[in-house]
């Protein structure tokens, strides 16, 4: 398959071109259908770094974004401030050819890894997409599921979930399901 044949926007596919990618990766190929359906649908994906993942849920964040309106549509949460900074910079690029606005919600002096997103900043907030990465390191981290939980719990919409995990262990797959229920299930 190719970029194109995934249904990508214009904008998108001279982001990824830009970026260097030639054809999707098998996560991408896999994932991509599913995550641009219409209905939206939820996906809960396990694979490891390196396998192109990043792109996957990003292509979906940019292309479920109304870029008309000045609000937040998707919102992304990451285990360590390392993290949400790589996928940050996945989303600039990609968007390159887009109006994409982005803003890091990282809190300064919290303990180390501690949530990158405060809760006052998405409460009421109608997002599209809503993406976990690495949801088994988060978990490792104490607190990090519960407030995971609480912030889905304050979104006045219901977006499309997805959740990328490296390991499915029983308490992360319990996890999981509760988080995004009703999950396609993709394994690499
Ligand atoms: P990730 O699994 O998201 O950490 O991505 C691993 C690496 O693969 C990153 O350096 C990406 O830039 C690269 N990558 C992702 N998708 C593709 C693709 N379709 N073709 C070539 N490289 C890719």
């Amino acid at each position: 398959k190719t970029f194109e044949e995934l249904g990508l926007h214009q904008d998108l596919l001279k982001g990824v071109y830009d970026m260097g990618f030639s054809k999707p990766s098998k996560i991408q190929e896999r994932a991509l259908p599913l995550l641009l359906s219409n209905p939206p649908q939820n996906m809960i994906g396990q694979s490891q770094s390196g396998t192109g993942k990043t792109a996957a849920f990003v292509l979906t964040m940019l292309s479920r974004v109304d870029f008309s309106k000045n609000k937040t549509q998707a919102l992304c949460l990451a285990p360590s401030r390392e993290l949400a900074r790589q996928i940050m910079s996945v989303v600039v690029a990609m968007g390159k050819f887009t109006p994409v606005q982005t803003e890091y919600a990282i809190k300064d002096n919290l303990p180390r890894g501690a949530t990158q997103v405060t809760a006052h900043i998405v409460v009421g907030t109608p997002v599209k997409v809503f993406v976990l990465d690495e949801a088994d390191n988060m978990l490792d981290k104490d607190g990090l599921g519960d407030q995971t939980l609480k912030v889905k719990n304050q979104l006045r919409s219901q977006p499309q979930i997805i959740l990328f995990s490296a390991t499915f262990p029983d308490h992360v797959r319990r996890f999981a399901d509760k988080f995004a229920p009703n999950s396609n299930k993709i394994e690499l």
